[in-house]
């Protein structure tokens, strides 16, 4: 089979593997129908040196389930799941109490590990039961762009929410106008949020942020964007911030608009070894919460409104390729050509 393999900074491929098969009881084997491109995919294909191990790319897919191992109870053949980035056992203390990314059995896709990745033709799914969401949906749902963010960017920026305490009537700000950003858009808005303000520049990516309901735009950076945003809100700065970068500049921005009281959610992979403005933040009582997204969680609140048509995160892909044009979306995002790039079998 088919799948994308990175080598290297700026180093990625399409080659071909091993089909991919079932291992354990408990695995299931899915052929992929949609999969995309991540921002995080993108700081390894800047950062990752070359000659060391090669890693098998990808960890957001809409999937059809082939094979399933002998213990497989739930997920049958023929199935169309979602399959969220971190696969997960259902049946730990962290799965029960909501934090499948903490499973005690569980991992990553996408990251060189026990799992490969799900740019590629098939995938194998270890502990299929717990990890995959069976869909009430055909294979050529409509509405499969939006699904897909299920498996990461709109549960991730649903997470942002979540952190920064976004409810009812509240001033909010989103760091970052990729496509986690975005959804943290349409979940802010979906939790309430009165006014929604984003800091981002790009054209494209502002127009879909106010689509998705952003009511200010702060295209400043650094002290003249926390400037710029205390002044949209009174002088105090904003309840909610939902922190979509990971870099110490955002999260130094992240920390500077956050009002006395108020809560950061980050999501982005933090690049920084401290978190900045710790003192200012300590005496501003600032709660600052986050992690990877435990996006399998968060399926059942937010397929409703998906399915509904009542959010539409599929709005992010700007970009529909297969996958021997896998480099090309890569060159694509990393030039932010596209905002969030989707594979179609
Ligand atoms: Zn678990």
């Amino acid at each position: 089979m088919r799948a994308t393999i990175l080598y290297g900074a700026g180093d990625v491929r399409v080659e071909t593997v091993p089909d991919a098969a079932i291992v354990k009881p408990t695995d299931a084997v899915i052929r992929i129908l949609r999969a995309c491109i991540c921002g995080s995919d993108l700081w390894p294909y800047k950062e990752m040196p070359a000659g060391g191990a090669v890693r098998p790319m990808g960890h957001e897919a809409i999937g059809v389930v082939e094979d399933v191992g002998r213990e497989v109870r739930k997920v049958k053949r023929g199935d169309v799941v979602i399959m969220p980035f971190a696969y997960s056992d259902g049946s730990c203390d962290f799965c029960h109490e909501g934090l499948p990314t903490s499973c005690v059995h569980g991992g990553f896709f996408g990251v060189g590990g026990e799992a490969g990745g799900a740019q590629a033709e098939a995938l194998r799914v270890p502990l299929a039961d717990g990890t995959l969401y069976v869909l009430p949906v055909g294979e050529d749902d409509a509405r499969m762009a939006a699904l897909l963010t299920l498996s990461d960017v709109m549960g991730t920026g649903h997470h942002a929410a979540r952190g920064a305490r976004v409810a009812r009537g509240m001033k909010a700000a989103v760091v970052g106008d990729g496509a986690v950003g975005l959804c943290g858009v349409i979940a802010a808005r979906r939790l309430g949020a009165e006014q929604i303000i984003v800091l981002g520049r790009h054209a494209d990516r502002i127009a879909l942020a106010k689509a998705f309901g952003a009511t200010d735009i702060v295209s400043e950076r650094g002290a003249a964007a926390i400037e710029r945003v205390r002044e949209l809100t009174g002088g105090f700065g904003v309840h909610a911030v939902l922190e979509c970068v990971g870099s110490d500049q955002a999260m130094r921005t992240a920390m500077g608009v956050v009002r006395p009281g108020g809560a950061v959610g980050r999501v982005g992979v933090p690049h920084y070894e401290a978190i900045p403005e710790a003192l200012p933040a300590f005496y501003r009582n600032v709660t600052v919460s986050g992690g990877p997204a435990p996006v399998r969680a968060y399926v059942d609140e937010l397929l409703p409104d998906v399915l509904a048509g009542r959010i539409e995160p599929g709005r992010v892909f700007d970009r529909v390729i297969g996958l021997e044009q896998v480099p090309d979306g890569y060159r694509a995002m990393d030039a932010r050509r596209s905002i969030k790039v989707m594979i179609a079998s």
